[in-house]
């Protein structure tokens, strides 16, 4: 299945979508399967009330992150919304040595990166219902406020306009029903173990 180390049979999933259709949601469903690992991201983003440090992101200084930069330390990386985001190279090819499924929960930057340099990796593309979803979703989760949310809802219209590269879209009406769906997708719909 993995091509670019070999013999590993792991498999790199690319979630994507607009902020607020709900992909950190969808990936903590996800994650409750034993064959699935999310990566853990580096950023410069201030940490949220209800984030942790190491179970969320791993939370860095701009000179960190640069410092892991120029190291080599990413698979890839991307600015977004005026932060500095990361997916760590190490863990990722240990997940894919270990048979795992590795979710990247990712911006369309940093998803057009891996793509180029994991072509087997799997693309999801996580919809709204319908756009002014969105906004209420983000409202709701109550962590954007002001300027923030409103840059948030202007790279979403962006965003979406990224869907069609994606090798799957879901929309996330149901919650339930698109982890489902995604489970589908991915193989784990069986019971046994792979
Ligand atoms: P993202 O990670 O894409 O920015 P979140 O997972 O943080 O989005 O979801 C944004 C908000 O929408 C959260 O408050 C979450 O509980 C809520 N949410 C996620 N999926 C659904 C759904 N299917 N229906 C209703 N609310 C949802
Ligand atoms: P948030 O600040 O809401 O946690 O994330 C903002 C955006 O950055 C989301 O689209 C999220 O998927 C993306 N993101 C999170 N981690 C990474 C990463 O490591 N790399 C890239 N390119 N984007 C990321």
């Amino acid at each position: 299945m993995w091509s670019e180390r070999g013999n590993s049979r792991g498999q790199v999933v690319i979630i994507s979508g607009p902020s607020g259709c709900g992909k950190t949601t969808i990936c903590q469903e996800l994650v409750k399967d034993p064959r699935v690992r999310k990566s853990i991201s580096v950023t410069t983003r201030p940490r949220r009330p209800q984030e942790k440090e190491g179970r969320d992101y791993y939370f860095v200084t701009e000179e960190e992150f640069e410092r892991k930069r120029k190291e080599g330390k990413f698979a890839e990386y991307a600015r977004y919304s005026g932060h500095l985001y990361g997916t760590l190279l190490e863990p990722l090819e240990r997940a894919l040595e270990q048979d795992m499924v590795y979710l990247l929960e990712i911006d369309v930057q940093g998803a057009r990166q891996i793509m180029e340099r994991f072509p087997q990796a799997l693309s999801i593309f996580i919809l709204p219902p319908e756009e002014g979803v969105l906004k209420r979703r983000l409202l709701g989760r109550g962590t954007d406020l002001g300027k923030g949310l409103a840059t948030r809802v202007e790279i979403a219209k962006e965003e979406l306009s990224h869907a069609s590269r994606y090798r799957y879209r879901v929309v996330n009406d149901r919650l339930e029903r698109a982890v489902e769906e995604i489970r589908i997708i991915l193989g784990l719909d069986q019971k046994e173990h792979r």
